[in-house]
């Protein structure tokens, strides 16, 4: 017998910057959940590969293309979507740069991609959620929503704010029965940190400082979008769940 209480049948789920990594893997996992999928992503052409391979599964899936930084296309977007019941914000980039030579451009389009557009989506989709007394969002925190290191000022600082964010919007929200959670993966092997995984002393660094060993792969994030997607969380909101190998647990 199924546990009830996770089961998504008849949510609709947009997740942003779904068609690889981490987002890929949640997508796939609010849809073999139940869940109908709105698969965003900046490229119409891999939002419908993705579609198409979704489908391929058995999973109810639907493109939803645009740049989660322009926020006219957002809106549109947004507006045209029909009813969205989960929002996981996922989408964002990465630069690595000492702090004193970290491009201001760079800092810009972080801040923008990881922390702005969030709040100007959940800007446009939670009055519905509000409206209806029923929500999930779920927003990608970090290890760098916790920790700091060298070299990721940017991101970290924007994974900071998503903490927080997470916490304001959770606290507005809850009398309403939306529940606004994050999720803080650890290191996790996906194109993001392909430059990291080839590189060896820092692939040797990440598996002596997390307890269990090794990279995560984005399957094993999934799982938790799922939990807080559902009728399971109910009463679980304003939390960052750190799926991290124990990072965070372990000096
Ligand atoms: P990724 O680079 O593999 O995937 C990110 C996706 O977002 C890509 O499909 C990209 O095209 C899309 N995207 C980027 N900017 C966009 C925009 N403006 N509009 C729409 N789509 C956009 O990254 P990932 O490793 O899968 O990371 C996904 C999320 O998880 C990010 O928020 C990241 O910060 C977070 N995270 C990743 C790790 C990790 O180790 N990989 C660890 C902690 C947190």
């Amino acid at each position: 017998m199924a546990y009830a209480a996770f089961d998504l049948t008849g949510r609709r789920a947009l997740v942003t910057g779904a068609t690889r990594g981490i987002g890929r893997a949640i997508a796939e996992a609010l849809g073999a959940a139940g869940a109908t999928v709105l698969v965003n992503g900046r490229n119409p052409a891999g939002v419908d590969l993705t579609v198409a391979a979704l489908r391929a599964l058995g999973i109810a899936a639907e493109p939803l293309a645009f740049d989660v930084t322009d926020a006219a296309a957002a809106e549109a977007a947004i507006a045209g979507a029909g009813r969205i019941d989960i929002l996981v914000n996922n989408a964002g980039i990465q630069h690595r740069a000492p702090a004193v030579e970290f491009p201001d451009d760079a800092w810009d389009a972080i801040i923008d991609s990881h922390l702005t557009s969030v709040f100007r989506l959940i800007k446009r989709v939670a009055p519905q959620m509000l409206a209806r007394r029923s929500g999930k969002i779920i927003n990608l925190g970090s290890l760098l929503s916790e920790l700091g290191r060298a070299n990721i000022p940017a991101y970290g600082a924007a994974k900071g704010g998503v903490r927080m964010l997470t916490r304001c919007l959770a606290t507005e929200f809850a009398p309403h029965n939306v529940q606004v959670n994050a999720i803080g993966p650890g290191y996790v092997r996906t194109e993001m940190n392909t430059a990291l995984i080839e590189n060896t002393g820092f692939n040797a660094w990440v598996c002596a400082r997390t307890p269990a060993g090794r990279w995560a792969e984005p399957e094993e994030i999934a799982g938790a979008a799922v939990f807080l997607a559902s009728d399971a969380a109910s009463y679980v909101t304003g939390q960052i769940l750190y799926v991290d190998g124990g990072v965070t647990a372990s000096l």
